[in-house]
C-alpha cells in the first residue's frame, strides 16, 4: 500500500496566512502540468510493487488545473502505477473554482473526495485572510458538490482569527454540521514567517491571535464534535464513521508516499526525498530529464522522531512497541511528567493526548524527541 501526491503550485492570490508553496503567476500552468507527466514517468519506479490506495492532489490550488488536465495525470498514473481498484482520490478546491459542469467533469475522471477550503462563512474573515471567494460561494460549492454526486467532502476551516468571538466560530462551526459534510479538518490561525500575516502584525496592522480564545474555540469544536457523535481522530481531523481521510491516515501510519510536483516530498524505506520549491528549477530540471529532488537517509533518531510527531496526534496514539527497542526507555522516562500532569494517557503499550494535552500537543511532542 501507498499514496500518491501531486503538488499544483498555483493560486490565484496570497491568503495572509500562508506558507506553503505557490505562485501567483499562473501563465506557467500549462508547462507545469506538463513537467508533472515527466516526472511520473521518471519515477514510476519509486515504490516498486506498491499498490497506490490513495491519491491526493494539493497545493496551492488544485482546482485551478482544468479537469481534462486532472484526467490526464489520472490516466498517466493508472498507466504507469499499480492502482488499487477503489482508491480515494481526492481534489483539494477552493469554491470559487468550482460550478455544476467543472465538478461533473472532475468527477467523471476519477475524483472520489472534495477537500474545500472554506475557512470561514464570515466575508470579514475572509477578507482578513485574502481568500479569493466570498461566504455566498462557499455555501454553494458545498451544495453544488452534493448535486454533482460528491458524498465524501471535507471542509477546511480556520479559528482563532484575530478579533474573532466564540460566538463567531460556534455559527462558523453551526453552518458546517448544517450543510451535513461528512468531514472537518479545523486549524488555529498561526502566524508563520515569512508571511502577509507576520508582516502585518510587526508592523501594527493586525493583532496577534489571542491564544485563549484560540483554545475556547478549540474547546468549543472538541465538545460539539463530540456531541455529535463525530470521531475526532487526528487532532485537527474530524470525521463521521467511515469518512476519515485515507490519504492523511496513511501518512500518520508511516505507509509509503510518493510526491510529485515543485515542494513535493516523498518517502520509502527510511529514505526521505524532496522536491526544489522552486516552479522555475523545477521545470527546468525536468525538461532536462533531470531528478528534481534531493534526498536524505533517515538515522533511527531521525525515524523515532517523525514517528512521535505524527502518532501523536492521533486518536490512537503512539505504540511503545512501534518503537525501536534501545528508545523505549527514553519514550516511557519522559512521559512521565505528562502522564502526571494529566497531559498523557497511558493504555497498555499506548501512549495518548488527553484532552488536556491536546492543548499542548507541540510542548509534549518537543518533550518527547530525541
Ligand atoms: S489558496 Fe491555499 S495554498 Fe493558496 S495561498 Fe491560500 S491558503 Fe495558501
Amino acid at each position: 500500500m501507498a499514496g500518491l501526491y501531486i503538488h499544483i503550485p498555483f493560486c490565484k492570490q496570497a491568503c495572509t496566512y500562508c506558507n506553503f508553496h505557490f505562485s501567483t503567476n499562473l501563465k506557467y500552468t500549462g508547462e507545469l502540468v506538463t513537467a508533472l507527466h515527466r516526472e511520473l514517468a521518471q519515477r514510476k519506479s519509486f515504490l516498486p510493487g506498491r499498490r497506490i490506495s490513495t491519491i491526493y492532489f494539493g497545493g496551492g490550488t488544485p482546482s485551478l488545473l482544468h479537469a481534462g488536465q486532472i484526467k490526464s495525470l489520472l490516466s498517466d498514473i493508472r498507466a504507469w502505477y499499480e492502482v488499487d481498484s477503489g482508491p480515494e482520490v481526492t481534489l483539494e478546491a477552493n469554491p470559487d473554482d468550482l460550478n455544476p459542469l467543472y465538478l461533473r467533469q472532475v468527477r467523471e475522471a476519477g475524483i472520489n473526495r472534495l477537500s474545500i477550503g472554506v475557512q470561514s462563512f464570515f466575508d470579514e474573515d475572509l477578507k482578513f485572510m485574502h481568500r479569493a471567494h466570498h461566504s455566498g460561494q462557499a455555501l454553494d460549492s458545498i451544495r453544488m458538490s452534493k448535486d454533482a454526486g460528491f458524498e465524501n467532502i471535507t471542509i477546511d476551516l480556520i479559528y482563532g482569527i484575530p478579533g474573532s468571538s466564540l460566538d463567531q466560530w460556534r455559527q462558523n462551526l453551526f453552518q458546517a454540521f448544517e450543510l451535513e459534510v461528512p468531514h472537518l479538518s479545523c486549524y488555529a490561525l498561526t502566524v508563520e514567517p515569512r508571511t502577509i500575516l507576520s508582516d502585518w502584525i510587526k508592523k501594527g496592522k493586525a493583532a496577534v491571535p489571542d491564544e485563549e480564545e484560540t483554545i475556547r474555540q478549540f474547546e468549543f469544536l472538541m465538545e460539539e464534535a463530540e456531541r455529535r457523535g463525530w470521531r475526532h481522530y487526528e487532532i485537527s481531523n474530524f470525521a463521521k464513521a467511515g469518512f476519515e481521510s485515507r490519504h492523511n491516515s496513511s501518512y500518520w501510519e508511516g505507509t509509503e508516499y510518493l510526491g510529485i510536483g515543485p515542494s513535493a516530498h516523498s518517502y520509502r524505506e527510511g529514505e526521505r526525498q524532496w522536491n526544489v520549491a522552486n516552479n522555475h528549477l523545477y521545470l527546468k530540471a525536468l525538461a532536462e530529464g533531470l531528478p528534481p529532488y534531493e534526498s536524505e537517509h533517515l538515522s533511527p533518531e531521525n525515524i523515532y522522531n517523525e514517528y512521535i510527531l505524527t502518532r501523536i496526534r492521533t486518536a490512537e496514539g503512539l505504540d511503545l512497541f512501534k518503537v525501536p527497542e534501545s528508545f523505549r526507555a527514553h519514550l516511557v522516562q519522559c512521559a512521565v511528567k505528562h502522564l502526571q500532569q494529566g497531559h498523557l494517557e497511558r493504555e497498555g503499550n499506548f501512549y495518548r493526548l488527553t484532552r488536556k494535552g491536546k492543548f499542548i500537543a507541540d510542548r509534549v511532542t518537543v518533550d518527547l524527541f530525541l
